[in-house]
């Protein structure tokens, strides 16, 4: 029984913390990683986020040293701008944001924001300036309120309405018996995972951080869901500087700059357009994939005339 007490009440402690507002996403990683990677240096300064640049020069990572990760990454995300990471499964891809978020270190090379080196700053002042819609979001037993509310703790009632409606789940919302009071989670309402997902970008809209991470799902959204969450994920990324990490290629059509990762390097980069006319690893992604969303549909449709 001495056994059980303890991780249950580290679980208490965790609950009461969220419960008072004193955690926000980024340090609810901090407390639910028991094992600290890594530590602010002596006198580590706060981020200050002027333009928003995010710079990898040169990044070499590995998380276990037989085996390298990312073998000589470069790459700049101007401010206000968006750059998209696509590769096939175990590329990197979601390597390159945790190493943003230092929640590593790197063996060579830099991250900076704003020329200042992600080592060299508070972990709590960086993780401020990075809003992370996860690819799965995880939602509290309370009222969907409280879901949203997360994102910024003192945030109106009117205001959490206004980043529910920007995240396209407004109308989802006031369609439910006790609206916005409705309790969701593992003891209330189950959201999809499109639902859930926009509940994340609501929260991010109200954090309104200058950094913004989109780690796509990876399960098949039906068409509308997805043209939905597009339209929410354009509306955060307006104006921020940010990182898609993609699965869905559909998404990246408009990023300013698409990085191809392969094997822990960059196989390619340039526009969408620039890519397809090079008929490189991208170009044979894209028709891939959009065999795969013909088939799909061709499917759908022969349910439908059953
Ligand atoms: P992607 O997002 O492109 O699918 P990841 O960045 O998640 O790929 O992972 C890249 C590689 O690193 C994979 O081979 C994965 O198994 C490995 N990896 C990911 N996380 C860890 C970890 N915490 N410890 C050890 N290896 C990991
Ligand atoms: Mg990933």
């Amino acid at each position: 029984l001495m056994q059980l007490a303890v991780p249950l009440n580290f679980i208490g402690f965790i609950y009461r913390e969220i419960r008072q507002g004193l955690t926000d996403i980024e340090n609810m990683f901090e407390l639910l990683d028991v094992k600290q990677e890594v530590e602010d240096r002596p006198g580590a300064r706060t981020l200050v986020v002027s333009q928003g640049a995010i710079r990898f020069d040169d990044v070499h990572f590995a998380y276990d040293p037989e085996r390298a990760i990312l073998k000589g990454i470069s790459f700049e995300v101007p401010p206000g701008k968006t750059v998209a990471i696509v590769g096939p499964s175990g590329a990197g891809k979601s390597t390159i944001s945790r190493l943003l978020f230092r929640f590593y270190d790197i063996q060579s090379g830099s991250i900076t924001i704003d020329g200042q080196d992600v080592r060299d700053v508070t972990q709590k002042s960086l993780r401020a300036a990075i809003g992370m819609v996860p690819q799965d979001t995880v939602l509290f037993n309370d009222t969907i309120a409280y879901n949203v509310r997360y994102g910024r703790v003192d945030a109106s009632e009117e205001e959490i309405r206004k980043a529910a409606e920007l995240a396209q789940i407004g109308p989802f919302i006031e369609s439910l018996p006790d609206g916005y009071r409705t309790m969701v989670g593992e003891r209330g309402l189950k959201l999809s995972g499109g639902e859930k997902q926009r509940v994340a970008i609501a929260r991010t809209i109200l954090k309104a951080p200058p950094i913004l991470i989109l780690d796509e799902a990876t399960s098949a959204l039906d068409t509308h869901t997805e043209q939905e969450i597009q339209a929410a994920l354009d509306m955060v990324s307006r104006g921020r500087t940010t990182l898609v990490i993609a699965h869905r290629l559909s998404t990246v059509i408009s990023a300013d700059e698409i990085i191809v990762l392969k094997d822990g390097r960059i196989a390619e980069r340039g526009t969408h357009r620039a890519l397809l006319d090079s008929g490189g690893l991208y170009a044979q992604m894209w028709d891939r994939q959009r065999e795969a969303t013909e088939a799909e549909e061709r499917l759908r449709i022969a349910r439908e005339t059953d």
